[in-house]
């Protein structure tokens, strides 16, 4: 798998192709959002255009502009945890779309019901309580874009944080564990950095090397430079 360069301006597409041809079928448009340029994403199958919106924090907007521009039929939002950039504009869109919102761990319902008040405090007015649909745990299988992820537990960041794991094509959503070069803040109410370096070594790492990630804000990596490169992630 490659890992594409971005194109410039709000929308860029980092376009999933891989070399062995084993998942040349799934895209992933990402969507940077909120005054925390956080990286809402549209993950697609190529050939259905069928998908899902993940970690929808606010600008709805923009976001239905890239739906309409890529052509796609959304039936899925998919939270990674329920903070206020990641989850601020999933109500407005649920109803708009007519579509469940599956995720996070229901650890981060009292970060979903407290959205509005969140969203006063960073200036973005527009965020809404949200009731999941579906809690999401360990182990759980959801389709995204037509093909498998399986849910992997990485409380740390927040409680509730949950990894997006697609085995087949070796890529995952990461919400705000781990960045290119840093991992997520645990300076915010329920965040414990003991915790979200364990949830990194024993539940992130182990992924495998290879496999590309779509972290919450800045560009996309791979685990293995991480595990060599990433400054807090050497002993
Ligand atoms: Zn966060
Ligand atoms: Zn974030």
């Amino acid at each position: 798998m490659a890992l594409a360069p971005s194109r410039a301006g709000q929308l860029c597409v980092a376009a999933m192709t891989d070399a062995q041809n084993t998942a040349p079928d799934f895209r992933v448009v990402v969507i940077p959002v909120t005054p925390f340029q956080q990286n809402c994403s549209l993950v697609f199958h190529t050939k259905t255009k069928v998908g899902a919106v993940v970690d929808p924090g606010g600008d709805v907007a923009l976001i239905r502009d890239a739906i309409r521009k890529t052509g796609l039929a959304i039936n899925v939002i998919i939270l990674t945890h329920g903070h206020i950039d990641h989850a601020g504009g999933a109500t407005e869109l649920k109803e708009v779309l007519g579509v469940p919102v599956i995720g996070p761990h229901k650890a981060d319902k009292f970060l979903l019901e407290s959205l509005p008040q969140s969203g006063a405090r960073f200036g973005i007015l527009t965020a809404r309580a949200v009731e999941p649909d579906q809690w999401t745990t360990e182990g759980d299988e959801i389709e995204i874009g037509g093909h498998d992820f399986k849910v992997i537990e990485a409380p740390g960041h927040s409680p509730g944080s949950v990894v997006y794991f697609c085995e087949k094509a070796r890529f995952a959503l990461m919400g705000d564990v781990l960045f290119r070069g840093s991992i997520g803040r645990t300076d915010i109410p329920g965040g414990n950095h003991v915790q979200l370096l364990s949830s990194i070594r024993e539940k992130v790492l182990p992924l495998g090397d290879d496999v590309i990630f779509l972290p919450g804000h800045g560009e996309a990596s791979r685990i293995g430079d991480e595990r060599l490169g990433n400054p807090f992630l050497q002993e």
